[in-house]
């Protein structure tokens, strides 16, 4: 059951334009391209943080004992 048109209903979350089926649920490969970049620099963002965590780190308690 597929139909040849399932267009319409759906908007672009980037633009607000109709969606292509072709780049659904965008309307072109330039939206797609811009939601794409937006979840890779999300991404990108997030392990850099943790690292800086790391460094301030106190000796452990372990090392103490004894
Ligand atoms: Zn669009």
């Amino acid at each position: 059951m597929s139909r040849p048109e399932a267009i319409g209903d759906r908007k672009c979350p980037i633009c607000g334009k109709a969606s292509e089926r072709k780049w659904h649920p965008f309307c072109s490969k330039r939206c797609a391209d811009v939601d794409l970049n937006r979840w890779l620099s999300g991404v990108y963002t997030i392990p850099a943080a943790a690292d800086e965590d790391e460094i301030g780190i106190a000796p452990r308690p372990d090392a103490d004992r004894d």
